[in-house]
Formats: structure tokens, C-alpha cells, sequence
């Protein structure tokens, strides 16, 4: 069983001819609402895989919280340990232009999610198999969980973004770390290599198209990325994320589960929507064959 503790988002996806001015009202071209969050993306990519999900989180008592939790129980996600809080749904405003966007996140009950819930929850993340978790909550409650985790020695898989809420002190307690290239340097800095080093057989930094790559204890590994045409690359790392800790908690090697994972996640950037491409076992298994 794997419990996912973070974000449950609304994105409000809104397609534009231009970005407005200060001060003017244009006219955007298409509107969407799409089931978001870091949290709430990698515990529906475990759960399409097979894996038991718990999710762990907070939404505001509104349409779009009733929303998401729907979307999440519809994916098999267990969601009696999802409170619902006075905060609205964290949102994030998304404002498409050609290729560029501009995006505004509103954590709302995100940062509603206290070490009380984590206390409250306490005895599902023990019989857990592994824990996973991102940034996007008080960095007080990622302490927290991370020390309840801890004591019961259970793995905590942790994909540090937002950057800036990682605590280095967490490195020793974690077991695994996914950073992107840009979280990577961000907080360790730019000698990729040295780092690696520094963490084997702990941190797997992704590399886009170019697959994810990590220190074996003896030899640098780089697992290839597998060659697709990208629709949409947004929520690629969740599903990476989400089929990482399917494939660990099933037994694979780190080795193995890399693979599967850059596998898993390149199927997902073939179709738009961070939740849209997120696939099954079955996909996985045949793009491997
Ligand atoms: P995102 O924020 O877009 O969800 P990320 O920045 O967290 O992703 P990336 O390193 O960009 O993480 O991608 C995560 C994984 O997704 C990669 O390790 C790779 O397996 C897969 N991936 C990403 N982009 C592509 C692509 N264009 N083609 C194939 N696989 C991809």
C-alpha cells in the first residue's frame, strides 16, 4: 500500500490570443478546469498502475474540493484521510499564449494540511509500504511526516518542488529523491555528478526526454528516456514519480524501476492534461515489450 501525502488542485486552464495589459479586459479563447496537484497527480499514477493508494491532503468544503475528490475515488484513491478545511481548493490560474504561460498558484487548503492530520493518519502511513510526498504543503507537516515515517521505517519516496520548501536535513531520513535538473541545482548546485555521488542508489535526478539517471555506489547509471512525440509534458514527472513507487513497492531494482518509470511517464506526455496520459499496467508492460 502506498500513502501519497500533498496538494489537491483545480487548474484553471485558460487559452489566450494575448496576455492582458495593466488594467484591460480582453477576451481569453478557451477555458478549462483540470484535476491538479502534485499530490493528487502522483497518487493517480500509482493507483492506475495497480498499486493500493491513500491520499493524505486538504480541499475546501466547495464544488471544486467535492470535485477532485470524486475524480480521485473514480481512480480508486482512498480519500477518508482528505479533510476538508474552511481555505478554498487550492487552485493554480493557468494563462496560456503561444508556447508561453503564466501561472499563479493559490495553495489555499494545501497549506492547510497540519502535523495534526499527519498524527491523525498515523497508523496507515505504518502500514504503509511507502510514503510518497512533495513540496506543496507547510514544510512543517513535510517534517513531521517525515519523522513518523522514520520511527515506523517506512520508505519515503520525496520529489522536492517547489525547491525552495526542501530542508537538507531531510536527506538523511528519506530514502529516495527525485529532483529535476533545475531542483537539483537549485538546491545541491550545479556539480550534478558530485552529487549523485554523494546520495547513491538515493537520488534519481530526471532529465526530460533524456530519462533520469543516479550513482549505483560504484558507477554513475543514466536510464534512457524513451523516444515519443510529446503532446503535453505537463505532469510527466508525476507519473515518473507515482510509477517509480509502484515499481519499488512491487519489488523492482532501482535499475528496473527507473526504466519503468521513464516508460510510464513517456506514455503520459502523449496526451494533454497532467492526469490525461497517465497510463495503466498494461500500457507500460507493452511499450516495453
Ligand atoms: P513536469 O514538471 O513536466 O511534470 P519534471 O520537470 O518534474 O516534469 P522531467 O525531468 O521533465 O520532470 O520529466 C520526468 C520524466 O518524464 C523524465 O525522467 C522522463 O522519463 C519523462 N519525460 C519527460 N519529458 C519527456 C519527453 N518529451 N519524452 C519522453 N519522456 C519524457
Amino acid at each position: 500500500m502506498i500513502t501519497v501525502i500533498g496538494s489537491i488542485n483545480m487548474d484553471l486552464v485558460v487559452q489566450m490570443g494575448v496576455f492582458p495589459k495593466q488594467g484591460e479586459t480582453i477576451f481569453g479563447k478557451d477555458f478549462q478546469t483540470i484535476p491538479g496537484g502534485k499530490g493528487a497527480n502522483q497518487a493517480i499514477a500509482a493507483a492506475r498502475l495497480g498499486s493500493e493508494v491513500t491520499m493524505i491532503g486538504c480541499v475546501g468544503a466547495d464544488s471544486f474540493g467535492d470535485a477532485l475528490r470524486t475524480v480521485l475515488q473514480q481512480e480508486h484513491v482512498q480519500t477518508e484521510t482528505i479533510t476538508s478545511v474552511s481555505a478554498p481548493t487550492g487552485i493554480a490560474n493557468i494563462l496560456i499564449y503561444n508556447n508561453d504561460n503564466r501561472i499563479i498558484v493559490v495553495p489555499g487548503a494545501n497549506y492547510e494540511l497540519m502535523p495534526a492530520h499527519i498524527e491523525a493518519a498515523k497508523e496507515i502511513i505504518q502500514k504503509s509500504q511507502m510514503v510518497i510526498m512533495q513540496l506543496e504543503i507547510p514544510t512543517e507537516t513535510t517534517a513531521y511526516a517525515i519523522k513518523i515515517c522514520k520511527e515506523a521505517n517506512v520508505p519515503v519516496l520525496l520529489n522536492p518542488a517547489p525547491a525552495a520548501n526542501f530542508d537538507v536535513q531531510w536527506m538523511e531520513d528519506i530514502t529516495y529523491i527525485t529532483p529535476n535538473e533545475t531542483e537539483c541545482a537549485e538546491i545541491f548546485g550545479d556539480d550534478v555528478e558530485q552529487i549523485l555521488e554523494k546520495y547513491p542508489n538515493k537520488m534519481i535526478v530526471t532529465l526530460g526526454s533524456n530519462g533520469a539517471h543516479y550513482f549505483d555506489g560504484e558507477y554513475p547509471i543514466h536510464v534512457p528516456g524513451y523516444l515519443t512525440k510529446a503532446v503535453d509534458t505537463t505532469g510527466a514527472g508525476d507519473t515518473f514519480n507515482g510509477a517509480l513507487a509502484y515499481a519499488l513497492v512491487e519489488g523492482q531494482s532501482l535499475d528496473q524501476a527507473v526504466y519503468f518509470a521513464n516508460i510510464a511517464a513517456s506514455l503520459s506526455v502523449e496526451k494533454f492534461g497532467a492526469q490525461g496520459g497517465m497510463p495503466n499496467l498494461g500500457a507500460v508492460y507493452a511499450r516495453m515489450a
